[in-house]
């Protein structure tokens, strides 16, 4: 079982992670669109720029995702606990990834389903979160 202790530094680190991350979307989407704004009409060499940033936008968004489901699960007093299989996640995957809610096997199993297009099943996890 993970200390008191640990789940809470875990937790603000979390809320860190979420406050620099809104920063950060928050200057990008300032960028999109301002750049949005100029004139259409003129050769933009600035679009594979755009570009990025809109990927990288993305990426932050599901990152921002994943923090705010571990906080959901810190709140709930499940933190620690794989939500697919119910096994223990060990403390030195949540030290490198404090947003981890899964172990390394139910993970892998996951992102192998999603990228053959399968869903995984949320409502039938052990601990369905929301
Ligand atoms: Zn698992």
């Amino acid at each position: 079982m993970l200390d008191a202790q640990f789940i809470e530094h875990n937790k603000q680190q979390l809320l860190a992670e979420r406050e620099k991350l809104l920063e950060d979307m928050e200057l990008l989407k300032q960028t999109l669109q301002g750049e949005v704004d100029m004139d259409l009409e003129e050769a933009d060499p600035d679009i594979i720029e755009r570009e990025k940033s809109a990927t990288l936008l993305e990426a932050m968004e599901a990152k921002l995702a994943d923090v705010e489901h571990a906080l959901k699960i810190i709140e709930a007093g499940q933190y620690g606990i794989c939500e697919r299989c119910g096994a223990e996640i060990p403390k030195e995957r949540l030290e490198v990834k404090p947003e981890a809610t899964l172990c390394i096997k139910c993970q892998s199993e996951v992102e192998r389903m999603l990228r053959r297009g399968m869903s995984p099943q949320r409502s039938r996890w052990h601990f369905p979160v929301a």
